[in-house]
């Protein structure tokens, strides 16, 4: 059994212990989170910053072309991007995972949903 709860619906779950750190920056302020998670639920976040952000090292390893279209928000493309965001996935036995993506104002709250970022 791992010690902490997931925090995703803080329940128990056996295997290792993942995580996540999350953060929001606009200027000189940050949010950041972190996140205790059960396998299932790492994959999950996972999915979702891959699908939405761009993974941009695996690892030691630079991915290449990463940040090409990370200077528009990352859900409706728009060049008002007071936010960046970031998250880097833990997870037990494979290399880390670095996204990054740009936000607007009105797409921050389905990254902070799923960062669980407090603002
Ligand atoms: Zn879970
Ligand atoms: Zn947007």
């Amino acid at each position: 059994m791992a010690l902490f709860p997931c925090v995703v619906g803080n329940h128990k779950y056996a295997g290792p212990q993942q995580s996540a750190y999350c953060a929001a920056l606009n200027g000189s302020f940050a949010a950041r989170s972190k996140l205790r998670l059960c396998p299932e639920h790492v994959e999950q976040l996972g999915q979702w910053m891959n699908s939405n952000l761009k993974l941009i090292a695996i690892g030691e390893k630079m991915v290449d072309e990463a940040w090409k279209g990370a200077d528009v928000c990352y859900s409706c493309s728009s060049s008002e991007i007071p936010w960046q965001l970031f998250c880097n996935l833990y997870r037990r036995g494979e290399p880390q995972l670095d996204f990054y993506g740009a936000s607007c104002t009105e797409h921050l709250p389905a990254f902070q949903t799923e960062a669980r970022l407090e603002l």
